[in-house]
């Protein structure tokens, strides 16, 4: 039997050599099987099949595939959220020249910030912490604003819809401005704000007297 070769302190992938663990006779390929202990960056030791790590096959002690899979079950989870398709409709309504909604909104100049332009978590985490839910859609306090954190806010449809160039607007001591600015200035919420108006409250009582 040939000297086996010493790989102790040699590095493969994430896993470094520490040393020799046992051995096993292969019956099938009469060849002489050698098990490392490896120590992998995450930390974890682990005894592994020699052969397999200086052949590339194995490369971290699991954590590597784990940290994929990961990877790989957010991403498409999240693709599937329907605020996914709200946030590539935005992207087109301000980018994508093809697109009917083009017209009133990029060639206008509205953009949507890069924060949100350049990752669909940033906008997803903004959408979840500032009350996105199912039934409502999302309003710029200023129309001809753009399409970021301190501009926008979430209201029901049917709202936005009845007037969609100017949007929803109230005024308060004086002031005319729409829903998504009120609601964001006084940090009401659109369910409460519906609920309040049902019981037949004012504009004013709702905001002032909140
Ligand atoms: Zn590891």
């Amino acid at each position: 039997m040939t000297q086996e070769k010493d790989i102790s302190g040699q590095k493969f992938g994430r896993l470094t050599a520490i040393k020799k663990d046992h051995a096993i006779w292969d019956k099938e390929k009469r060849i002489s099987r050698n098990f490392w202990l490896f120590k992998c960056d995450c930390g974890n030791e682990k005894v592994i099949d020699k052969y397999s790590v200086m052949r590339g096959l194995t490369t971290s002690c699991g954590c590597y595939h784990k940290e994929q899979d990961i990877k790989k079950h957010t991403k498409h989870g999240l693709c599937k959220h329907s605020l996914f398709s709200k946030w590539q409709d935005i992207k087109n309504r301000c980018y994508n020249k093809n697109r009917n909604k083009y017209k009133n909104y990029g060639a206008r100049g509205i953009k949507i910030c890069d924060e949100w332009a350049n990752d669909f978590e940033n906008f997803y985490k903004w959408a979840i912490s500032n009350g996105w839910k199912e039934h409502l859609t999302i309003e710029r306090i200023n129309v001809n604003g753009n399409y970021e954190p301190s501009n926008c806010c979430w209201i029901p449809f049917k709202e936005q819809a009845k007037n969609k160039t100017t949007s929803h607007l109230i005024t308060i001591n004086g002031k005319t401005r729409n829903l998504c600015y009120w609601l964001k200035k006084y940090g009401v919420n659109d369910s409460s704000y519906y609920y309040k108006r049902k019981k037949g409250l004012t504009d004013e009582q709702i905001f002032l007297r909140k």
